[in-house]
Protein backbone atom coordinates (compact mmCIF):
# COMPACT_ATOMS: atom_id res chain seq x y z
CA UNK A 1 0.00 0.00 0.00
CA UNK A 2 0.91 3.50 -0.80
CA UNK A 3 2.27 5.96 2.03
CA UNK A 4 -0.69 6.96 4.20
CA UNK A 5 -1.94 10.53 2.81
CA UNK A 6 -4.18 10.96 5.60
CA UNK A 7 -7.31 10.24 7.09
CA UNK A 8 -10.61 10.23 5.05
CA UNK A 9 -14.25 9.28 5.97
CA UNK A 10 -16.71 8.09 3.96
CA UNK A 11 -19.87 8.23 5.20
CA UNK A 12 -22.44 5.72 3.53
CA UNK A 13 -21.35 1.89 2.90
CA UNK A 14 -23.42 2.01 0.14
CA UNK A 15 -22.96 1.76 -3.84
CA UNK A 16 -21.09 5.07 -4.24
CA UNK A 17 -19.74 5.16 -0.35
CA UNK A 18 -18.04 1.17 -0.96
CA UNK A 19 -16.53 2.24 -4.40
CA UNK A 20 -14.70 5.58 -3.44
CA UNK A 21 -13.82 3.85 0.32
CA UNK A 22 -12.05 1.81 -2.09
CA UNK A 23 -10.23 3.94 -4.69
CA UNK A 24 -9.22 6.33 -1.77
CA UNK A 25 -7.85 3.68 0.27
CA UNK A 26 -5.72 2.31 -2.95
CA UNK A 27 -4.71 5.53 -2.96
CA UNK A 28 -3.08 5.73 0.02
CA UNK A 29 -5.80 7.15 2.30
CA UNK A 30 -6.55 5.58 5.50
CA UNK A 31 -10.20 5.49 5.27
CA UNK A 32 -13.04 4.94 7.59
CA UNK A 33 -16.31 3.99 6.24
CA UNK A 34 -19.51 5.06 8.52
CA UNK A 35 -22.78 3.67 7.65
CA UNK A 36 -26.11 3.90 9.33
CA UNK A 37 -27.26 0.83 9.43
CA UNK A 38 -25.96 -2.55 10.70
CA UNK A 39 -24.88 -4.80 7.90
CA UNK A 40 -25.61 -8.09 7.77
CA UNK A 41 -22.88 -10.78 6.09
CA UNK A 42 -25.19 -12.03 3.41
CA UNK A 43 -26.90 -10.48 0.51
CA UNK A 44 -29.79 -9.26 2.40
CA UNK A 45 -32.17 -6.40 1.97
CA UNK A 46 -31.05 -3.13 3.91
CA UNK A 47 -33.63 -0.75 5.52
CA UNK A 48 -31.21 2.42 4.82
CA UNK A 49 -31.07 1.96 1.03
CA UNK A 50 -35.15 0.86 1.03
CA UNK A 51 -34.81 1.41 -3.73
CA UNK A 52 -33.23 -2.08 -3.39
CA UNK A 53 -36.17 -4.17 -3.49
CA UNK A 54 -37.24 -2.45 -6.69
CA UNK A 55 -35.51 -3.36 -10.02
CA UNK A 56 -31.76 -2.52 -10.54
CA UNK A 57 -30.20 -2.70 -14.20
CA UNK A 58 -26.46 -2.10 -13.84
CA UNK A 59 -25.83 -0.57 -16.78
CA UNK A 60 -22.79 -1.63 -19.12
CA UNK A 61 -20.89 1.49 -18.44
CA UNK A 62 -21.23 0.74 -14.72
CA UNK A 63 -19.96 -2.96 -15.07
CA UNK A 64 -17.21 -1.91 -16.48
CA UNK A 65 -16.14 0.71 -14.42
CA UNK A 66 -16.87 -1.59 -11.28
CA UNK A 67 -14.66 -4.22 -12.92
CA UNK A 68 -11.84 -1.50 -13.80
CA UNK A 69 -12.00 -0.74 -10.27
CA UNK A 70 -12.31 -4.26 -8.67
CA UNK A 71 -11.76 -6.80 -11.03
CA UNK A 72 -13.33 -10.21 -10.37
CA UNK A 73 -16.76 -8.45 -9.18
CA UNK A 74 -18.72 -10.16 -12.56
CA UNK A 75 -17.83 -13.53 -11.65
CA UNK A 76 -18.55 -12.65 -7.80
CA UNK A 77 -22.14 -12.23 -9.70
CA UNK A 78 -22.71 -15.03 -11.63
CA UNK A 79 -20.92 -17.20 -9.17
CA UNK A 80 -24.17 -16.62 -7.08
CA UNK A 81 -26.86 -17.15 -9.86
CA UNK A 82 -26.53 -13.48 -11.59
CA UNK A 83 -28.11 -13.54 -15.03
CA UNK A 84 -25.81 -12.28 -18.17
CA UNK A 85 -28.04 -11.59 -21.38
CA UNK A 86 -27.07 -9.41 -24.47
CA UNK A 87 -28.09 -5.99 -25.10
CA UNK A 88 -29.80 -6.06 -26.93
CA UNK A 89 -30.54 -9.10 -28.42
CA UNK A 90 -32.05 -10.72 -25.23
CA UNK A 91 -34.62 -8.41 -24.37
CA UNK A 92 -37.48 -8.11 -25.70
CA UNK A 93 -38.31 -4.12 -26.16
CA UNK A 94 -41.69 -2.29 -27.13
CA UNK A 95 -39.66 1.31 -27.48
CA UNK A 96 -41.44 4.33 -27.76
CA UNK A 97 -41.02 4.16 -31.25
CA UNK A 98 -42.02 0.41 -31.79
CA UNK A 99 -40.29 -3.16 -31.25
CA UNK A 100 -36.53 -3.24 -31.46
CA UNK A 101 -34.98 -5.87 -33.04
CA UNK A 102 -31.58 -6.60 -31.77
CA UNK A 103 -28.88 -7.15 -34.89
CA UNK A 104 -26.18 -8.11 -32.55
CA UNK A 105 -25.32 -7.94 -28.90
CA UNK A 106 -23.41 -5.21 -28.16
CA UNK A 107 -22.89 -5.35 -24.76
CA UNK A 108 -23.20 -8.03 -21.93
CA UNK A 109 -26.16 -7.58 -19.08
CA UNK A 110 -25.17 -8.74 -15.59
CA UNK A 111 -28.84 -8.78 -13.79
CA UNK A 112 -29.31 -9.40 -10.48
CA UNK A 113 -31.16 -8.39 -7.63
CA UNK A 114 -29.73 -5.01 -5.73
CA UNK A 115 -28.84 -6.69 -2.33
CA UNK A 116 -26.51 -9.46 -3.91
CA UNK A 117 -25.13 -6.02 -6.23
CA UNK A 118 -23.91 -4.26 -2.69
CA UNK A 119 -23.46 -7.90 -1.46
CA UNK A 120 -20.62 -8.71 -4.12
CA UNK A 121 -19.26 -5.19 -3.70
CA UNK A 122 -18.69 -5.40 0.50
CA UNK A 123 -16.73 -8.84 -0.54
CA UNK A 124 -14.56 -6.95 -2.92
CA UNK A 125 -13.86 -3.55 -0.75
CA UNK A 126 -14.16 -4.11 2.78
CA UNK A 127 -10.95 -6.28 3.11
CA UNK A 128 -8.86 -3.48 2.14
CA UNK A 129 -6.44 -3.09 4.62
CA UNK A 130 -6.81 0.74 4.24
CA UNK A 131 -10.70 0.78 5.07
CA UNK A 132 -12.19 0.14 8.58
CA UNK A 133 -16.04 -0.39 8.17
CA UNK A 134 -17.84 0.66 11.11
CA UNK A 135 -21.71 -0.01 11.22
CA UNK A 136 -24.93 1.50 12.85
CA UNK A 137 -23.30 5.12 12.93
CA UNK A 138 -24.87 8.10 12.04
CA UNK A 139 -23.39 10.97 10.31
CA UNK A 140 -25.05 14.12 11.90
CA UNK A 141 -22.47 16.87 10.82
CA UNK A 142 -19.36 18.17 9.73
CA UNK A 143 -17.07 19.99 11.76
CA UNK A 144 -14.70 22.62 9.97
CA UNK A 145 -11.85 24.67 11.20
CA UNK A 146 -10.86 27.80 8.83
CA UNK A 147 -11.63 26.80 5.46
CA UNK A 148 -11.01 23.40 6.00
CA UNK A 149 -12.89 20.23 7.24
CA UNK A 150 -11.59 18.90 10.33
CA UNK A 151 -13.71 15.65 10.53
CA UNK A 152 -17.26 14.68 10.98
CA UNK A 153 -19.85 14.64 13.98
CA UNK A 154 -21.75 11.48 14.46
CA UNK A 155 -23.59 9.36 16.95
CA UNK A 156 -24.80 5.50 18.15
CA UNK A 157 -27.75 4.61 15.79
CA UNK A 158 -30.33 4.76 18.07
CA UNK A 159 -28.23 6.21 20.74
CA UNK A 160 -29.42 10.16 22.06
CA UNK A 161 -27.24 13.25 21.70
CA UNK A 162 -25.20 12.02 24.38
CA UNK A 163 -23.91 9.35 22.52
CA UNK A 164 -22.53 11.69 19.74
CA UNK A 165 -18.76 12.11 19.02
CA UNK A 166 -16.41 13.83 16.50
CA UNK A 167 -13.78 11.71 13.60
CA UNK A 168 -11.45 13.47 12.84
CA UNK A 169 -10.89 13.43 9.31
CA UNK A 170 -9.02 15.62 6.75
CA UNK A 171 -11.17 14.40 3.87
CA UNK A 172 -14.88 13.90 3.88
CA UNK A 173 -16.69 11.99 1.43
CA UNK A 174 -20.75 12.44 1.90
CA UNK A 175 -22.02 9.72 0.10
CA UNK A 176 -25.27 8.76 1.74
CA UNK A 177 -27.64 8.62 -1.15
CA UNK A 178 -30.70 11.17 -2.11
CA UNK A 179 -31.28 12.58 1.57
CA UNK A 180 -27.79 13.45 1.82
CA UNK A 181 -28.14 16.32 4.95
CA UNK A 182 -25.02 18.19 3.75
CA UNK A 183 -26.62 21.31 2.32
CA UNK A 184 -28.09 21.38 5.56
CA UNK A 185 -25.05 21.02 7.54
CA UNK A 186 -23.16 23.52 5.37
CA UNK A 187 -25.82 26.09 6.22
CA UNK A 188 -25.62 25.02 9.83
CA UNK A 189 -21.85 25.85 9.68
CA UNK A 190 -22.59 29.37 8.28
CA UNK A 191 -22.18 28.16 4.90
CA UNK A 192 -23.83 28.48 1.55
CA UNK A 193 -26.03 25.87 0.24
CA UNK A 194 -25.69 24.28 -3.01
CA UNK A 195 -28.00 25.19 -6.17
CA UNK A 196 -30.16 22.85 -6.91
CA UNK A 197 -31.76 21.83 -10.49
CA UNK A 198 -34.60 19.71 -10.10
CA UNK A 199 -36.99 17.71 -12.57
CA UNK A 200 -39.82 16.40 -10.71
CA UNK A 201 -41.48 13.48 -13.04
CA UNK A 202 -44.05 11.98 -10.11
CA UNK A 203 -42.91 8.04 -11.34
CA UNK A 204 -44.14 5.46 -9.08
CA UNK A 205 -42.54 2.17 -8.59
CA UNK A 206 -44.23 -1.70 -7.59
CA UNK A 207 -42.31 -4.61 -8.04
CA UNK A 208 -42.57 -8.50 -7.38
CA UNK A 209 -39.97 -11.66 -7.82
CA UNK A 210 -41.61 -14.32 -9.27
CA UNK A 211 -40.53 -17.96 -9.87
CA UNK A 212 -38.82 -18.27 -12.88
CA UNK A 213 -39.96 -20.86 -15.82
CA UNK A 214 -37.45 -22.31 -18.31
CA UNK A 215 -38.21 -21.18 -22.24
CA UNK A 216 -41.36 -18.99 -20.48
CA UNK A 217 -39.99 -15.99 -22.10
CA UNK A 218 -39.66 -16.66 -25.84
CA UNK A 219 -37.65 -15.04 -27.88
CA UNK A 220 -35.18 -12.95 -25.03
CA UNK A 221 -34.34 -13.41 -21.48
CA UNK A 222 -35.53 -10.01 -20.19
CA UNK A 223 -38.65 -7.59 -20.97
CA UNK A 224 -38.61 -4.06 -21.10
CA UNK A 225 -42.26 -2.01 -22.23
CA UNK A 226 -41.23 1.72 -23.00
CA UNK A 227 -44.09 4.37 -21.68
CA UNK A 228 -45.14 6.62 -24.80
CA UNK A 229 -45.61 10.45 -23.62
CA UNK A 230 -49.05 11.62 -24.48
CA UNK A 231 -50.18 8.00 -25.04
CA UNK A 232 -49.29 5.82 -21.99
CA UNK A 233 -46.78 6.64 -19.35
CA UNK A 234 -46.94 3.21 -18.43
CA UNK A 235 -43.60 0.98 -18.23
CA UNK A 236 -43.15 -2.56 -17.60
CA UNK A 237 -39.18 -3.97 -16.91
CA UNK A 238 -38.87 -8.14 -16.63
CA UNK A 239 -35.18 -9.20 -15.61
CA UNK A 240 -33.96 -12.58 -14.82
CA UNK A 241 -32.31 -12.90 -11.65
CA UNK A 242 -30.43 -15.00 -8.94
CA UNK A 243 -32.31 -17.81 -6.95
CA UNK A 244 -34.19 -18.56 -10.27
CA UNK A 245 -36.64 -15.58 -10.21
CA UNK A 246 -37.66 -12.87 -12.13
CA UNK A 247 -37.61 -9.68 -10.88
CA UNK A 248 -41.13 -7.47 -12.77
CA UNK A 249 -41.53 -3.92 -11.86
CA UNK A 250 -44.46 -1.88 -13.29
CA UNK A 251 -44.90 1.65 -12.74
CA UNK A 252 -45.83 4.93 -14.57
CA UNK A 253 -45.23 8.73 -14.75
CA UNK A 254 -47.27 11.16 -12.38
CA UNK A 255 -50.68 9.75 -11.54
CA UNK A 256 -49.85 6.22 -12.76
CA UNK A 257 -48.82 3.96 -9.75
CA UNK A 258 -49.03 -0.02 -9.93
CA UNK A 259 -50.44 -0.92 -6.73
CA UNK A 260 -49.34 -3.34 -4.71
CA UNK A 261 -52.12 -6.49 -4.22
CA UNK A 262 -51.42 -9.05 -6.83
CA UNK A 263 -54.61 -8.51 -8.62
CA UNK A 264 -54.20 -4.97 -9.24
CA UNK A 265 -50.37 -5.59 -9.60
CA UNK A 266 -51.68 -7.76 -12.67
CA UNK A 267 -54.73 -5.28 -13.54
CA UNK A 268 -52.22 -2.53 -14.02
CA UNK A 269 -49.45 -4.88 -16.05
CA UNK A 270 -52.58 -5.40 -18.30
CA UNK A 271 -52.65 -1.70 -19.49
CA UNK A 272 -48.78 -1.87 -20.18
CA UNK A 273 -48.57 -0.50 -23.84
CA UNK A 274 -48.15 -4.55 -24.87
CA UNK A 275 -50.22 -7.62 -23.00
CA UNK A 276 -46.42 -9.18 -23.56
CA UNK A 277 -45.59 -8.74 -19.73
CA UNK A 278 -49.09 -9.33 -18.17
CA UNK A 279 -49.74 -12.36 -20.19
CA UNK A 280 -46.18 -13.84 -18.91
CA UNK A 281 -46.65 -12.95 -15.04
CA UNK A 282 -50.31 -13.51 -14.72
CA UNK A 283 -48.76 -17.47 -14.85
CA UNK A 284 -45.98 -17.40 -12.83
CA UNK A 285 -45.91 -18.38 -8.89
CA UNK A 286 -44.63 -14.77 -6.58
CA UNK A 287 -41.72 -15.53 -4.62
CA UNK A 288 -42.66 -12.95 -2.65
CA UNK A 289 -44.84 -9.53 -1.81
CA UNK A 290 -44.66 -6.95 -3.79
CA UNK A 291 -43.02 -3.59 -2.91
CA UNK A 292 -44.02 -0.38 -3.87
CA UNK A 293 -41.69 2.68 -4.08
CA UNK A 294 -41.78 6.69 -5.10
CA UNK A 295 -38.40 7.58 -5.97
CA UNK A 296 -38.06 11.42 -4.99
CA UNK A 297 -38.11 14.34 -7.79
CA UNK A 298 -34.79 14.11 -9.92
CA UNK A 299 -32.29 16.00 -8.32
CA UNK A 300 -28.36 17.27 -8.72
CA UNK A 301 -26.96 19.44 -6.54
CA UNK A 302 -24.04 22.02 -7.81
CA UNK A 303 -21.40 21.24 -5.54
CA UNK A 304 -18.99 21.95 -7.94
CA UNK A 305 -20.05 25.82 -8.16
CA UNK A 306 -20.25 26.39 -4.53
CA UNK A 307 -17.07 28.88 -4.24
CA UNK A 308 -16.79 28.62 -0.43
CA UNK A 309 -16.92 24.70 -0.19
CA UNK A 310 -14.84 23.63 2.57
CA UNK A 311 -11.66 22.26 1.35
CA UNK A 312 -11.76 18.60 1.99
CA UNK A 313 -15.40 17.72 1.32
CA UNK A 314 -16.29 15.73 -1.63
CA UNK A 315 -19.92 15.01 -2.36
CA UNK A 316 -20.57 11.65 -4.86
CA UNK A 317 -23.12 9.38 -5.74
CA UNK A 318 -26.84 10.19 -5.21
CA UNK A 319 -26.05 12.70 -2.68
CA UNK A 320 -24.49 14.88 -5.46
CA UNK A 321 -27.25 13.56 -8.09
CA UNK A 322 -30.34 11.47 -8.58
CA UNK A 323 -32.20 10.32 -11.67
CA UNK A 324 -35.39 9.67 -12.72
CA UNK A 325 -34.95 5.67 -12.28
CA UNK A 326 -36.54 4.39 -15.09
CA UNK A 327 -33.55 5.24 -17.35
CA UNK A 328 -31.34 2.70 -14.94
CA UNK A 329 -28.33 5.10 -14.63
CA UNK A 330 -27.55 5.95 -10.85
CA UNK A 331 -25.15 3.29 -9.82
CA UNK A 332 -23.39 3.34 -12.95
CA UNK A 333 -23.16 7.19 -12.52
CA UNK A 334 -21.39 6.28 -9.20
CA UNK A 335 -19.29 3.58 -10.37
CA UNK A 336 -18.02 6.26 -13.07
CA UNK A 337 -17.53 9.01 -10.75
CA UNK A 338 -15.16 6.37 -8.61
CA UNK A 339 -13.11 5.54 -11.90
CA UNK A 340 -12.83 9.17 -12.53
CA UNK A 341 -11.46 10.02 -8.79
CA UNK A 342 -9.38 7.02 -8.82
CA UNK A 343 -8.16 8.57 -12.27
CA UNK A 344 -7.27 11.96 -10.34
CA UNK A 345 -5.47 9.93 -7.80
CA UNK A 346 -3.12 8.76 -10.25
CA UNK A 347 -5.20 5.60 -10.74
CA UNK A 348 -3.49 3.95 -8.02
CA UNK A 349 -0.59 3.82 -8.78
CA UNK A 350 0.85 7.19 -7.35
CA UNK A 351 -0.19 9.02 -4.55
CA UNK A 352 -2.34 12.00 -5.94
CA UNK A 353 -3.97 13.96 -3.73
CA UNK A 354 -1.24 15.79 -1.28
CA UNK A 355 1.52 14.17 -3.80
CA UNK A 356 0.55 16.13 -6.54
CA UNK A 357 -1.73 18.74 -6.55
CA UNK A 358 -2.63 19.19 -2.60
CA UNK A 359 -5.80 18.73 -1.25
CA UNK A 360 -7.72 21.67 -1.90
CA UNK A 361 -7.04 21.34 -5.46
CA UNK A 362 -7.89 17.89 -5.64
CA UNK A 363 -11.19 18.13 -3.74
CA UNK A 364 -12.38 20.94 -6.56
CA UNK A 365 -11.39 18.81 -9.29
CA UNK A 366 -12.78 15.38 -8.23
CA UNK A 367 -16.05 17.43 -7.43
CA UNK A 368 -15.68 18.87 -10.99
CA UNK A 369 -14.91 15.08 -12.00
CA UNK A 370 -18.29 13.68 -9.94
CA UNK A 371 -20.44 16.34 -11.81
CA UNK A 372 -19.16 15.59 -15.45
CA UNK A 373 -20.24 11.49 -14.71
CA UNK A 374 -23.38 12.55 -14.56
CA UNK A 375 -23.54 15.27 -17.06
CA UNK A 376 -25.04 12.84 -20.01
CA UNK A 377 -27.09 10.97 -17.74
CA UNK A 378 -28.51 14.08 -16.84
CA UNK A 379 -29.22 15.85 -19.74
CA UNK A 380 -31.13 12.04 -21.14
CA UNK A 381 -33.52 11.49 -18.41
CA UNK A 382 -34.20 15.15 -17.48
CA UNK A 383 -34.80 16.09 -21.43
CA UNK A 384 -36.80 12.88 -21.45
CA UNK A 385 -39.16 13.72 -18.38
CA UNK A 386 -39.57 16.90 -20.26
CA UNK A 387 -41.87 14.95 -22.60
CA UNK A 388 -44.43 14.28 -20.32
CA UNK A 389 -46.95 17.28 -19.35
CA UNK A 390 -47.21 16.17 -16.36
CA UNK A 391 -43.41 16.58 -15.01
CA UNK A 392 -42.55 19.91 -12.96
CA UNK A 393 -39.43 21.89 -13.62
CA UNK A 394 -36.53 21.63 -16.27
CA UNK A 395 -36.32 23.78 -19.26
CA UNK A 396 -39.00 23.16 -21.94
CA UNK A 397 -38.80 25.83 -25.30
CA UNK A 398 -38.27 24.80 -29.02
CA UNK A 399 -34.80 23.38 -28.79
CA UNK A 400 -36.11 20.65 -26.24
CA UNK A 401 -38.95 20.20 -29.30
CA UNK A 402 -36.28 20.15 -32.06
CA UNK A 403 -33.88 17.57 -29.81
CA UNK A 404 -36.91 15.34 -29.18
CA UNK A 405 -38.28 15.34 -32.48
CA UNK A 406 -34.29 14.35 -33.85
CA UNK A 407 -34.48 11.87 -31.14
CA UNK A 408 -37.52 10.27 -32.24
CA UNK A 409 -36.16 9.71 -35.61
CA UNK A 410 -32.99 8.38 -33.96
CA UNK A 411 -35.20 5.79 -32.60
CA UNK A 412 -37.21 5.05 -35.52
CA UNK A 413 -34.48 4.22 -37.81
CA UNK A 414 -32.62 2.32 -34.87
CA UNK A 415 -35.41 -0.18 -34.83
CA UNK A 416 -34.50 -1.66 -38.64
CA UNK A 417 -30.85 -0.20 -39.21
CA UNK A 418 -27.82 -1.57 -37.46
CA UNK A 419 -25.61 1.78 -37.00
CA UNK A 420 -28.36 3.77 -35.60
CA UNK A 421 -29.52 0.53 -33.35
CA UNK A 422 -25.37 0.63 -31.86
CA UNK A 423 -25.52 4.75 -31.28
CA UNK A 424 -29.20 4.05 -29.77
CA UNK A 425 -28.01 1.16 -27.58
CA UNK A 426 -24.26 2.67 -26.41
CA UNK A 427 -25.44 5.91 -25.44
CA UNK A 428 -28.57 4.44 -23.82
CA UNK A 429 -25.90 2.37 -21.86
CA UNK A 430 -23.92 5.13 -20.97
CA UNK A 431 -20.98 3.67 -23.22
CA UNK A 432 -21.12 6.73 -25.40
CA UNK A 433 -21.72 10.16 -24.31
CA UNK A 434 -24.93 11.62 -26.48
CA UNK A 435 -23.02 13.38 -29.27
CA UNK A 436 -22.64 9.43 -30.66
CA UNK A 437 -26.52 10.18 -31.87
CA UNK A 438 -24.90 13.09 -33.94
CA UNK A 439 -22.46 11.52 -36.05
CA UNK A 440 -22.60 11.75 -39.31
CA UNK A 441 -23.61 7.96 -40.31
CA UNK A 442 -26.57 8.72 -37.52
CA UNK A 443 -27.57 11.32 -38.72
CA UNK A 444 -28.03 10.16 -42.12
CA UNK A 445 -29.93 7.06 -40.79
CA UNK A 446 -32.19 9.76 -38.83
CA UNK A 447 -33.02 11.36 -42.28
CA UNK A 448 -33.17 8.67 -44.15
CA UNK A 449 -35.33 6.09 -42.08
CA UNK A 450 -36.54 8.37 -39.19
CA UNK A 451 -40.01 9.69 -40.78
CA UNK A 452 -41.14 6.78 -41.64
CA UNK A 453 -43.71 5.06 -39.13
CA UNK A 454 -43.13 1.37 -39.99
CA UNK A 455 -44.42 -1.39 -37.50
CA UNK A 456 -45.52 1.09 -34.70
CA UNK A 457 -46.48 0.12 -31.09
CA UNK A 458 -49.88 -0.78 -30.85
CA UNK A 459 -50.55 2.33 -29.28
C1 LIG B 1 -36.95 2.77 -7.53
C2 LIG B 1 -35.50 2.91 -7.94
C3 LIG B 1 -34.98 2.07 -8.93
C4 LIG B 1 -33.67 2.24 -9.35
N1 LIG B 1 -33.19 1.47 -10.37
C5 LIG B 1 -31.92 1.65 -10.81
C6 LIG B 1 -31.41 0.89 -11.89
O1 LIG B 1 -32.10 0.07 -12.49
N2 LIG B 1 -30.12 1.10 -12.27
C7 LIG B 1 -29.33 2.04 -11.65
O2 LIG B 1 -28.17 2.19 -12.03
N3 LIG B 1 -29.79 2.77 -10.63
C8 LIG B 1 -31.06 2.60 -10.20
N4 LIG B 1 -31.53 3.35 -9.16
C9 LIG B 1 -30.63 4.34 -8.54
C10 LIG B 1 -29.76 3.69 -7.46
O3 LIG B 1 -30.58 3.08 -6.50
C11 LIG B 1 -28.90 4.78 -6.82
O4 LIG B 1 -28.33 5.59 -7.82
C12 LIG B 1 -27.77 4.20 -5.99
O5 LIG B 1 -28.26 3.41 -4.95
C13 LIG B 1 -26.93 5.35 -5.40
O6 LIG B 1 -26.01 4.84 -4.51
P1 LIG B 1 -25.52 5.71 -3.27
O7 LIG B 1 -24.49 4.87 -2.60
O8 LIG B 1 -25.19 7.07 -3.70
O9 LIG B 1 -26.81 5.87 -2.32
P2 LIG B 1 -27.68 4.77 -1.61
O10 LIG B 1 -27.56 3.47 -2.32
O11 LIG B 1 -29.04 5.34 -1.43
O12 LIG B 1 -27.00 4.57 -0.19
C14 LIG B 1 -26.89 5.54 0.80
C15 LIG B 1 -26.28 4.88 2.05
O13 LIG B 1 -26.00 5.90 3.01
C16 LIG B 1 -26.44 5.44 4.29
N5 LIG B 1 -26.74 6.64 5.08
C17 LIG B 1 -27.73 7.54 4.88
N6 LIG B 1 -27.65 8.54 5.77
C18 LIG B 1 -26.59 8.28 6.57
C19 LIG B 1 -26.00 8.96 7.67
N7 LIG B 1 -26.48 10.11 8.12
N8 LIG B 1 -24.91 8.39 8.25
C20 LIG B 1 -24.40 7.22 7.78
N9 LIG B 1 -24.92 6.54 6.75
C21 LIG B 1 -26.00 7.06 6.16
C22 LIG B 1 -27.68 4.59 3.98
O14 LIG B 1 -27.98 3.70 5.03
C23 LIG B 1 -27.22 3.88 2.70
O15 LIG B 1 -26.51 2.71 2.99
C24 LIG B 1 -32.84 3.22 -8.75
C25 LIG B 1 -33.37 4.04 -7.74
C26 LIG B 1 -34.69 3.91 -7.37
C27 LIG B 1 -35.25 4.86 -6.33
Amino acid sequence: MPQSLGRAVVLGGSLAGLLHARVLAEAGWRVTLVERDRRSEGAQFAGGVPQARQAHLLMPAGLNAIERLLPGTTALLTGEGAQRFGLPTDIRWLTPAGWLDGFSPRHTIVSSTRPLIDWALRRQVLPHPGIEARDGLEAIGLTVGGRRITGVRYRERGGGERSSAVLPAELVVDATGRTSRTPQWLTDLGLAAPEESVVDQGVSYATGLFRRVDGGLSGGRAMYLQPRAGRNPRFGVLLPVEGDRWIVTIGGMRGFSAPTDLGGFLAFARELRAPDLYELVGGLEPAGPIHGFRPPPSRRRHFERLADLPEGLLVVGDAACTFNPMYGQGMSVAAQSALAVHGLLGGGATPGARGDVGLPAFTRRAQRAVFRAAEAAWQMSSSEDLRYDTTVGGRRGLLLKLQHAYLDRVLTAARTNRVAQGAFIDTLSLTAGPTRLFAPGVLWQAVRHGGARGRRAED
